[in-house]
């Protein structure tokens, strides 16, 4: 059977419920997210939410800790704030020193 997907991965969540909390937009589009809600999600001053739409509706979600090329869990390496797991910095390291032709060493300074 065919079925759409969509990236929100619904599947298995338990279907959206209001929390009866309502709060004021200021004057500059800002929104405080209750301490209750910021608690039950484990979200601290600093953290990152992704903004995403899904018709009509806003949501937001804790910022994943993945690798930015693989998706792995985790990933060990901050680099100009993307993470970054071990194996792509290493295959990345590989391929910069294939593709960026260094001066041959035994030429330079004859
Ligand atoms: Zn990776």
């Amino acid at each position: 059977m065919a079925r759409l997907s969509n990236n929100y991965q619904t599947e298995g969540k338990p279907p959206m419920k209001s929390t009866g909390v309502v709060r004021k937009i200021d004057e500059l589009g800002r929104i405080v997210l209750p301490s209750e809600l910021r608690r039950v999600f484990g979200i601290h001053e600093g953290d990152e939410l992704e903004i995403s739409v899904s018709g009509d509706q806003v949501i937001l979600q804790k910022r994943q800790d993945l690798c930015t090329f693989c998706g792995a869990e985790n990933p060990e390496i901050d680099y100009k704030d993307r993470r970054v797991c071990a194996n792509c910095a290493s295959e990345l390291g590989k391929q910069v020193r294939l593709e960026v032709k260094l001066p041959d060493e035994t030429t330079v300074g004859r």
